[in-house]
């Protein structure tokens, strides 16, 4: 028929999930499937077959505090985190978990007095993790409770600080705000790699968590460790994991072991691949790529504005380093949307707006992760609202 002069605006774009359906642009999770092409080709190699009858047991045969970890996961962690020079493992103790999500509320449990009569305050300086608050909260712990914005965290209570860095939403170094001896810190370094950032410190914090996620995109595969320099903290991070889940799949830890291992090779082996089929060379040329597409974008328009970083000098590189985070912390810019998540909700691009970060309503996180085509859909509706 003819089109009618009243038909409605146009419906959101959309994408296809691969099956044909359509699904709307979602940039709000971190999901990180862009790495998805780097592990298709080197498939063979990476791939772990497990025969029936291993990985029975709930135990493993490792010596560490942690006794569901399979000794050759601690193995690839220790040697991987050594290449890197991001975190000092001598002398620290490996905790696994399903995700650095699991060992975040192991390490709370961990640090809470058992016997206060209150219980002790969880804070994190805004812009913080939205998943901070919400998995601090939502079982309504007597243990420990969520204080908000460490910047705001005011008298001598005991408290827990949560330093994100390279800081998800927005993507900056961070340090403890908080200086007091009252309080004890997790530092989450889930993005403490050089597709993402410059290392510029070997982190030797008293309990650091990091998600295999993250490191390579393998989200699905729902590993995580801690390290831990205390003794007593890694066997009350152990006990919580054993009371939660009873350990960690064993299948997992294997996966991850072989991936990661895949990794160090690239680098150590007596014959290693061309430099950029090595997964940090690879990863962080997509990362950079993609941040400046962005930025020539935003650039060219006026209706955003991007956060500015330094370029550190990367002591594993050797070079300077600008930041590539796996989030952009892009802020409205424009008089007629002070809401920036409904703005880019209304062009069809979903993204998590800055009050759940503790943050204004004119910032938006938005995934740097996930696969071209949302990544393309991005820029091309930037560029178009000018
Ligand atoms: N910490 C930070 C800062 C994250 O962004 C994420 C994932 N979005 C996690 C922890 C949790 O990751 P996972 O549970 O997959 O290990």
């Amino acid at each position: 028929g003819e089109a009618s002069p009243e038909l409605p605006s146009p419906p959101p774009p959309f994408s296809s999930d691969g099956d044909g359906n359509s699904v709307p642009i979602n940039l709000e999770q971190g999901d990180p499937t862009m790495f998805e092409e780097y592990w298709r080709s080197i498939a063979g190699d990476a791939a772990v077959v497990i025969p029936a009858w291993q990985g029975m047991s709930y135990l493993s045969s490792g010596a560490g505090v942690c006794w569901f970890m399979e000794p050759k996961l601690a193995e690839e962690i220790v040697r991987l985190h050594k290449l890197v020079g991001n975190a000092r493992t001598a002398g620290w103790h490996i905790v696994v978990g399903v995700g650095s999500t699991q060992l975040f509320q192991a390490a709370l449990f961990a640090l809470s007095p058992p016997d206060a009569g209150e219980p002790i305050n969880v804070v994190s300086a805004a812009p913080y993790y939205s998943y901070y608050p919400a998995v601090v909260e939502y079982l309504r712990s007597g243990l420990y409770r969520w204080a908000g914005d460490a910047r705001a965290f005011r008298g001598d209570a005991p408290y827990i600080e949560v330093v994100c860095t390279p800081n998800n939403p927005d993507g900056f170094l961070n340090r403890a705000v908080l200086r007091e001896e009252k309080g004890r810190v997790i530092n989450d370094l889930a993005y403490y790699w050089p597709q993402y950032t410059a290392i510029t410190y070997e982190a030797d914090h008293e309990i650091m968590l990091f998600t295999f996620s993250k490191l390579t995109g393998h989200a699905g595969t729902r590993i995580g460790w801690a390290l831990v320099k205390d003794e007593d903290v890694a066997r009350k991070m152990t006990k919580f994991i054993e009371l939660n889940t009873i350990g960690v799949s064993k299948d997992s830890q294997l996966r991850a072991a072989k991936i990661m291992g895949t990794i160090s090779d690239s680098y150590e082996a007596a014959s290693p691949p061309p430099v950029e089929e090595r997964f940090f060379s690879y990863s962080r040329c997509v990362m950079a790529a993609r941040w400046r597409r962005l930025r020539q974008a935003v650039e060219s328009a006026s209706s955003f504005s991007l956060p500015e970083f330094p370029s550190p000098l990367c002591r594993f590189s050797g070079e300077k380093s600008g930041l590539h985070p796996a989030f952009a912390w892009l802020k409205c810019e424009r008089e007629d949307a002070e809401d920036c998540e409904s703005f880019l909700k209304s062009l069809g691009i979903r993204t998590r707006g800055g009050a759940h970060f503790g943050a204004d309503r004119r910032y938006v996180r938005v995934s740097m992760l996930a696969r071209d085509e949302m990544f393309d859909f991005l820029i091309k509706t930037i560029l178009s609202v000018g």
